[in-house]
């Protein structure tokens, strides 16, 4: 089985409380996007009930239904791919609850991994509560999140935290280059081999198309933006990944303005724009970067709850029209 790459001494301490039988029954793996969270959460599924002596052996009837995702004692529970909305309902949430009360079926250790856990719904979250607190003998439950500070308080305190991290850029560089793929992929994807993934597989050319066409209306009269709104939000088949990618364009910008503020411009993921991040580095460092932070995790926090994209980026977008403008001002 192909090894993990990143975060060993986090996942060294899981696998010794799973050896000696002190696994916390709640954990809460937080970190990035794309840094192998899930994964480790399948990982330890298969190692705590693999029936072979090379745990996981990936052949064994346990390992082998576990990865087909056909293990009735290996649930993971995500958002209905086949809906606009990025929710885990009260319904999935009871549905487990339900589920728990049956008899495990055939592993040592029932799991129950809910990814993202933010995408749980209020009322799911407040369903799962007590079961989370107190879950049935045997039953290991793994909330995955790349957005911790998102979660119902009584959520986080019901968990322990195991924080993951970014994989350190010589190995993701290693690994990206047996892969045949661009090792500058692994700066570029902030050290994560899920997006560095992504980024190769075309999202790149996409991103830098979306960031070409924002700052090509930012700052210009405000119908201009709205219809670029418009255009990414309307609703239809892919308006969420449209309005998700303006979101991330903007947030790349601002992440690359604090750059330039810094005296960091050689680390921009968008050197061709130099000239427009400097303006904003410039009308934005510190302040409004941190205003714009916040509006941007209410953008992200409307759009889970299914607001309308174009609705969602034209008070993004007026927002930023209005920072920048103020700082012209002043
Ligand atoms: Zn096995």
């Amino acid at each position: 089985m192909e090894e993990l790459l990143g975060n060993e001494a986090v996942r060294a301490r899981i696998w010794r409380a799973a050896d000696e039988g002190r696994m916390h029954h709640c954990y809460l793996f937080e970190g990035p996007e794309g840094v192998g969270k899930a994964m480790t959460a399948m990982r330890l599924a298969l190692t705590v009930n693999c029936l072979s002596d090379h745990a996981p052996c990936g052949t064994c009837a346990s390992c082998r239904t576990i990865l087909a995702g056909t293990h009735p004692d290996v649930v993971v529970v995500g958002p209905d791919p086949e809906k606009l909305t990025r929710i885990i309902t009260a319904d999935q949430a009871r549905a487990v609850i339900t589920g728990l009360q049956l008899q495990r079926h055939s592993a040592r250790r029932r799991f129950v991994i809910i990814d993202p856990v933010d995408a749980l719904s209020e009322e799911g979250a407040n369903a799962l509560l007590k079961t989370l607190e107190e879950p049935p003998a045997g039953t290991q439950f793994i909330l995955v999140t790349s957005r911790a500070a998102s979660l119902l308080p009584t959520v986080r305190s019901r968990s322990q935290r195991v924080r993951f991290g970014p994989v350190a850029r010589e190995a993701l560089e290693g690994w990206l280059s047996a892969r045949g793929l661009d090792p500058a992929l692994a700066v570029l994807s902030a050290g994560s081999p899920g997006f560095a993934l992504r980024l190769a597989d075309g999202e790149a050319q996409e991103r830098r198309d979306v960031v070409e066409q924002l700052l090509g209306v930012v700052g210009q009269p405000l119908h201009l933006l709205f219809s670029f709104s418009e255009a990414a939000g309307k609703r239809s088949e892919g308006s969420v990944e449209r309005t998700t990618l303006a979101v991330d364009a903007l947030e790349e910008l601002l992440r690359d303005a604090v750059f330039v503020a810094s005296g960091r411009e050689r680390d921009v993921l968008h050197p061709t724009h130099l000239g427009a991040l400097r303006v904003w580095a410039a009308a934005l460092h510190p302040g409004g970067i941190g205003r714009l932070d916040k509006a941007i995790a209410a953008a992200r926090d409307r759009l889970k709850l299914n607001v309308n994209g174009r609705v969602v980026l034209e008070a993004l977008f007026t927002a930023l029209n209005l920072e920048l403008s103020q700082a012209r001002r002043a």
